[in-house]
């Protein structure tokens, strides 16, 4: 007997499924299952369902006074079932913050700021000083069920006078252990240029569409700079990170019509861009991207499959059997709803997504 058995959802694709769930695993997924369960859930062919919904880059370290939230708040209740944390905290506090994720419902992973004491104040790499390999080396290695990256923020109010230097150190302790690396990007220094340089296929670039100077659109032709096409082409995953300042609607237009979509959709979502917008969830930035013209089939693996296999969580991002009973079921509705980017601009949606129960290992959440 299963402990949880879906009936009748709908893929994006429009095919219909049943998912048997037992012991916080996915055990089979068909066209029809038919078998007893503890609990039985039937969606009648009126809700989709897909994996469940990965959002990797968020800050909810609750102890930080810059950018802070609880997990479960754009997590669980927002229809995202895994939050990777980008670089809130340092080697000095991460093992704090683990502690903290225990409680909540929302799967939580961290990426370790190369600055021991992660986003304290707002220029964590002007001191390099505070960057320090042995120690980011040591919590790696002690919290590796927790710990799935680094992170480093390159833009001119970080880094202060280090210029490029900080990813240069970045890069380095990524080589010594092997992991995931996340850059963000902003204003220069350090120029856009200088930083794709240094990144390697695999990387992942968040901001990706921010509507800055030194981002990938070139304001005087409106085309996409060609070294920001080369990474692109080369393999850097282009990371969404829409976040209070990082996501210009034209920015993702342009790059849509040359034929270059991000790779991951993410929200660089805190507790002010929740309340106040204009992030809101995940949900919404993934309107967002519909509006832009992406498929809802691409936008949902942009928070399932592709995150998974940037962070290596070898067991989420796939509605397959043997991985980890976290799914999202939602609606898909017409509406119309005005979306606002980092810069003010606006687009009307009228394709409106809705998550309407959240799973994490096997355990249902109303939304
Ligand atoms: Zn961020």
């Amino acid at each position: 007997m299963f402990d949880l058995l879906i009936k009748n959802g709908k893929l994006i694709t429009g095919k219909k499924v049943d998912i048997a769930i037992k012991d916080g695993a996915i055990l089979n997924v068909d066209t029809v299952i038919e078998s007893t369960a503890k609990e039985v859930i039937d969606l009648a062919g009126e809700h989709y369902v897909s994996a469940g919904w990965i959002d990797d880059h968020v800050h909810c370290y609750e102890k930080m006074t810059l950018y802070y939230d609880y997990p479960d708040k754009i997590g669980v209740t927002k229809g995202v079932t895994t939050v990777i944390d980008a670089g809130t905290t340092g080697a000095e506090n991460i093992g704090d913050f683990y502690e903290l994720t225990k409680k909540v419902k929302t799967n939580v992973y961290a990426l370790v700021n190369i600055s021991k004491w992660g986003i304290v104040e707002q220029d964590e790499l002007a001191d390099l000083t505070k960057v320090q390999a042995e120690l980011v080396h040591d919590r790696l290695a002690e919290l590796p069920q927790f710990i799935v990256g680094i992170k480093a923020r390159m833009s001119k109010t970080v880094v202060g006078e280090n210029g490029i230097t900080p990813l240069e150190l970045a890069k380095k302790i990524q080589h010594e252990n092997d992991v995931p690396l996340m850059i963000h990007i902003g204003s220069a220094p350090p120029e856009l240029q200088e930083v794709l340089t240094l990144l390697d296929a695999g990387d992942v670039l968040t901001h990706c569409f921010n509507g800055k100077p030194n981002g990938i659109l070139d304001k005087d032709t409106d085309e996409i700079k060609d070294f920001a096409r080369a990474a692109y082409d080369k393999g850097i995953v282009f990371d969404i990170g829409h976040g209070t300042d990082s996501f210009n609607f034209h920015v993702a237009e342009v790059a849509l019509k040359e034929g270059m979509k991000a790779t991951s959709i993410s929200t660089d979502i805190y507790h002010r861009n929740r309340e106040s917008g204009p992030v809101y969830d995940l949900a919404t930035t993934m309107e967002k991207l519909r509006v832009v013209g992406y498929s809802w089939e691409e936008i949902l693996d942009k928070v399932t499959a592709v995150p998974a296999q940037s962070f290596h969580l070898a067991k989420k991002g796939q509605l397959t059997a043997g991985f980890d009973a976290d799914l999202t079921i939602f609606d898909l509705e017409n509406g119309e709803k005005t979306l606002t980017d980092s810069n003010g601009f606006t687009r009307t949606a009228k394709e409106l997504i809705k998550p309407v129960k959240t799973i994490i290992g096997g355990t249902v959440y109303d939304n």
